[in-house]
């Protein structure tokens, strides 16, 4: 009877345990590496896994916390976002910033939370168990739950499909919405997660999708002029797994569009067949759009810091179509999110230079090589919590997603 207890108690310390209460990434996408608890002090790290140095992403659980206080100290790996870190106690049903409800310090001129590697919780008296994250989770279930909620309206306004098997052999799941009898006037191809942990992208694809089925002239245009294919889960494995999956080796998703080579990830792959062959049927894409998240956060007022606003990643040789899709987005604008036109981060700006694309091309610089005639090519990069001052959350970033059908309406029909 020892032998086994021996092995389970070896087990559980692996996994982070320590004065009754566990610490472990048992939950969908989780990722963490418990290093140490001691008292009330919870040191832990992201789980890089294929992604070579440092990146951001994590989600774990405790159990058995009730009535502490915890602080969750992520050593010198920069983990932490401006409002804290995301909360569930219902196992992920619902989610919240721990900076509403924390006294954790501020930035004293922006109010982020200060700093980027530690935050605290307090456990109620029944919390027994609470989720964590970088950063609100944007899973296969939501994007599920999306769909059924317009089940009425499959094979009128939507059908789904898959895109092609992942890696791993998971369905990689694809949708077209809007006109979708092969009559659209115009046609749009939308993606998230080339970059797997990049989630509040995905819940500007869903806002933006949402709009097809309004009973409104935005609703009613879209199901007469466009057709839009959405692939929401680009890298499928990681968003299941939890990997960070940027700058994957030997290349990430991202980078994955090269004319010299044959994709790598199986899902690229596809997306690059899929398109040729619905160009070859139908004619030049109207629209390409990539969504992704920047870097964890950042400062609005430090110059070409770009990680707390929402923002277009400009490509010199489409710059005028990309300007202008960011004046008419200003403009329409409903969700409260501040977009700034001026805000485009043209090509040779900060970080947007030759550096950053040595291991391979993207979507949108495919695509601009592939149809040099494309109405809009653009890729959006969606912050993690804010907006410079403004808070971002789930309504908001589906809302944001709404503005962008706004504009494209704007856009194709001046
Ligand atoms: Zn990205």
């Amino acid at each position: 009877m020892i032998r086994p207890l021996v092995a389970v108690l070896v087990a559980a310390v692996s996994f982070g345990v320590a004065n009754g209460y566990t610490v472990d990434a048992e939950i969908p996408a989780g990722n963490i590496v418990v290093k140490s608890i001691e008292g009330d002090v919870v040191k832990l790290k992201q789980d890089f896994r294929d992604t070579p140095g440092h990146w951001i992403y994590w989600a774990f659980r405790v159990r058995g916390a009730a009535g502490r206080t915890l602080t969750f100290d992520f050593g010198d790996s920069a983990a932490v976002g401006s409002r804290g870190a995301a909360v569930s106690e219902d196992h992920g049903g619902h989610w919240r910033w721990s900076d509403f409800e924390r006294d954790d310090p501020r930035d004293p001129v922006t109010g982020d939370h200060a700093s980027y590697t530690t935050f605290t919780w307090k456990f109620g008296p029944d919390d027994n168990e609470v989720w964590f994250s970088q950063t609100f989770p944007y899973s296969q279930s939501d994007w599920e739950a999306f769909l059924a909620a317009h089940a009425a309206d499959y094979g009128r306004v939507f059908v789904t499909n898959t895109l092609c098997l992942s890696k791993k052999g998971r369905p990689v799941e694809a949708g077209r919405f809007g006109r979708i009898d092969g009559k659209a006037k115009y046609r749009m191809f939308v993606t998230s997660r080339h970059h797997c942990a990049e989630t509040t992208a995905t819940f500007v694809m869903e806002g933006l999708l949402s709009a097809v089925f309004g009973d409104d002239e935005l609703g009613r245009w879209m199901r007469e002029n466009i057709e839009i294919r959405a692939v929401p889960f680009v890298d499928k494995d990681g968003v299941v797994d939890g990997d960070q999956g940027k700058n994957r080796r030997p290349y990430d998703h991202c980078r994955d569009y090269n004319d010299d080579k044959p994709s790598i990830h199986p899902e690229i792959k596809a997306i690059r067949e899929m398109l040729e062959k619905w160009a070859k049927e139908s004619g030049t894409p109207s629209v390409v759009m990539d969504l992704h998240c920047p870097w964890l956060r950042g400062s609005w007022l430090k110059k070409d810091d770009s990680n707390e606003y929402i923002y277009a990643v400009g490509i010199k040789d489409v710059e005028p179509q990309q300007r202008r899709i960011c004046e008419i987005l200003e403009r329409v604008q409903e969700s409260g999110s501040g977009f700034l036109a001026s805000d485009y981060y043209a090509e040779g700006r900060g970080w947007n230079t030759g550096a950053n694309y040595k291991a391979g091309s993207t979507l949108t610089q495919w695509a601009i090589r592939t149809w040099p005639d494309a109405p809009l090519v653009v890729c959006f990069e969606i912050p993690f919590a804010n907006a410079r001052r403004m808070t971002l959350m789930p309504p908001t970033f589906r809302l944001f997603g709404r503005d962008i059908a706004l504009a494209l309406k704007a856009y194709l029909e001046p």
